[in-house]
């Protein structure tokens, strides 16, 4: 989960933002030129890249032209070479532990000691390439690649097949498959690709050679989630690799262009059908993973052998032959990014309206994993150790609702393992006397629990109850089309982001808090004897009473750890913690309550009320309890 969040929120921050948002306008308009980077190829006489190949880079040809010359001299030199510089030279300065235990590897994964500082360095180096490219390539990259890319998911790869369906009428899918996409990527290809798009530089491209050589592709891989694992740059660099079919596919139909301009798509994609005979075909692609979509049978094999013979001219891949399926999605499901997906008899423009269901097999493996780790819970653990277990396996249960509630039958798959991991937990509440206990009765998960009746296994803890989370807690929802222009490297691309995930981020800050770490912490006396159990379910239910704002400026709390204010601290320690005695603070607000010395002229005038108040509660509780 932190990994995946890591990944979307990588919004460039400080001072890269100007240069990232620079970097992105200056390729993004290239584009809407509408002049083609090949066409800008020859304009410069950049045709021949064969200096690339092999050996060193001469200058010759890496004369850019003028307008992308100043972006990269701000860009790429001053500030990822100056700060790469930075890094490495910390490196081998006093802060060298500093950034190792930066680097240090995240608990629960198999790897846990500290990594070495060859490594270090080479992450350091692919983290400021990575931020100082992506904007260039996300500014170019085809609207219908979802996958490794930010602010972006599965699930709008899948609303994107439903769009075409809906739209075009087309139901013959080629599901493609390319064999050990990553592991066969051709560095000069590679290269070349990069160099296509922009980057001219011949300091960063030494760099990218020095990096493939070295073997960075091999740390391309994606868990089942589709979440790039380890490696920090390779996941870009097999975007532009695979960008060329993209490029190549797209031409083909969807941005063919034509000589009349036409108003709506959808009026084009008419002309095209009725007055030429180009084959139709929409690609929809998630890393490795992609899908054409076209209007017959025959046009499908059609694909499937001219994107054969491309993949092996053109990319070095093979497309595999067996696992290369042509599917009629109304007969069949496809599957893609580990959903099913079908289109089924229903009321609509076509006649035909999606099904989505979460792969049956896959759904299976997730939900035995779960049954076992319940039944593996310790015997002798104590019942706040318990209580930990049960937040660990709910965090479990919400990923996967969190992936699957796209799903127009996410309820029906669910329900088919709900119950038995309910009645699995049960047996294991025995010792502790569990009850069951209407969902909207027990104190955490309160945001997901308050809307459910249904009794669930439960464990009594002080003058509340903690439940095992049910997988029947999802509602389907419709994931909205992918909006284009949303981006983190553009003002406006920020916003529609946080308008979108807003509540994804509101879910996940709950998640956070019921953390495996926190309760650990907690468990060890880490965070003194005021900060119990008690403590971290009610700041969770504080939270959600007060609708994720800060109680002093009304801001919202999402972007940075909330933090629990106590109105009266020296109530007796079976009272301090009820909810009714905690607030939800930004730590500014929160900082600024608890030191009564600190000038609070930056905050507006309500919040200025609110500020004394809460420091005149204090005063009073001090003097009241002496
Ligand atoms: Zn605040």
């Amino acid at each position: 989960m932190a990994e995946q969040e890591n990944y979307y929120i990588r919004v460039p921050h400080g001072p890269l933002v100007e240069v990232a948002e620079e970097v992105y306008r200056a390729y993004h308009q290239e584009e809407r030129r509408g002049r083609t980077l090949e066409e800008k190829d020859q304009r410069n006489g950049l045709v021949s890249y064969d200096g690339l190949d092999t050996g060193e880079l001469t200058g010759q040809e890496m004369i850019p032209d003028r307008e992308s010359a100043s972006v990269e001299d701000t860009a790429l030199h001053k500030v990822m070479l100056g700060r790469l510089r930075r890094c490495l030279a910390q490196m081998d300065g006093p802060e060298r532990e500093l950034i190792q235990a930066l680097y240090i590897d995240k608990p629960g994964k198999t790897e846990k000691r500290p990594l070495g500082i060859p490594t270090i360095r080479d992450r350091i180096v692919q983290e400021c390439m990575r931020i100082v490219l992506e904007p260039i390539f996300e500014a170019q990259f085809f609207s219908h690649s979802y996958g490794f890319r930010p602010m972006r998911d599965a699930a709008m790869a899948l609303e994107r097949i439903d769009i075409i369906m809906h739209n075009s009428g087309y139901y013959w899918i080629v599901e493609g498959d390319i064999s050990k996409c990553f592991d066969r990527i051709d560095h000069a290809i590679l290269l070349k690709r990069l160099y296509h798009m922009g980057v001219r530089d011949r300091r960063v491209l030494q760099i990218i050679k020095a990096m493939l050589k070295a073997g960075v592709m091999d740390e391309c891989e994606a868990n089942e989630e589709g979440t790039p694992q380890g490696g920090l740059i390779s996941p870009l660099l097999a975007n532009v690799y695979l960008d060329i079919m993209d490029e190549w596919v797209s031409k083909q139909w969807e941005t063919k262009r034509t000589r009349h301009q036409y108003t709506q798509e959808q009026g084009r994609y008419a002309a095209m059908r009725k007055r030429t005979r180009l084959i139709p075909g929409y690609l929809v692609r998630y890393a490795d993973d992609f899908i054409i979509a076209t209007d017959t049978r025959a046009h499908a094999e059609n694909w499937k052998a001219r994107l054969q013979l491309f993949l092996e001219s053109k990319m070095k891949l093979t497309l595999s032959q067996e696992k290369t399926l042509i599917t009629d999605i109304r007969k069949n499901y496809i599957k893609f990014l580990g959903y099913e997906f079908k289109m089924v008899r229903g009321k609509s423009r076509r006649g035909y309206i999606p099904r989505t269901i979460p792969d049956r097999n896959r759904l299976k493996r997730k939900a035995e994993k779960i049954a076992e780790d319940i039944k593996k819970i310790p015997r002798n653990y104590s019942q706040e150790q318990m209580i930990g277990a049960i937040n660990r396996i709910n965090s479990q249960v919400r990923g996967i609702i969190q992936y699957y509630k796209g799903c127009t039958w996410v309820n029906i798959s669910m329900k088919k393992y709900s119950r038995w991991l309910q009645l699995t937990a049960m047996r294991r509440l025995k010792q502790y006397k569990g009850k069951w206990i209407p969902a909207k009765e027990v104190r955490n998960l309160p945001r997901v629990h308050q809307e459910y009746k249904q009794k669930i296994p439960s464990i009594k803890y002080r003058d509340f109850y903690i439940g095992f989370t049910a997988l029947t807690f999802c509602r389907w929802e419709r994931t909205p089309p992918k909006d284009q222009a949303e981006t983190p490297y553009t003002e406006e691309g920020r916003q529609i982001n946080f308008e979108r995930t807003k509540h994804k981020c509101i879910n996940a800050r709950f998640d956070e808090l019921y953390s495996d770490k926190a309760a650990r912490a907690i468990s060890y006396g880490k965070w003194g004897k005021l900060n119990n159990f008690e403590f971290i379910m009610n700041r969770a239910y504080a939270l959600n009473r007060d609708k994720l704002r800060c109680r002093v400026c009304g801001g919202w709390l999402i972007s940075s750890t909330p933090w629990a204010h106590r109105i009266n601290p020296n109530l007796p320690l079976d009272k301090v913690n009820r909810v009714n005695n905690l607030v939800s603070l930004h730590k500014k607000c929160f900082m600024a309550v608890n030191n009564p010395c600190q000038g609070i002229s930056q905050f507006d005038v309500k919040a200025q009320k609110k500020i004394i108040g809460y420091r005149e509660k204090l005063v009073s509780s001090h003097t009241r309890n002496k």
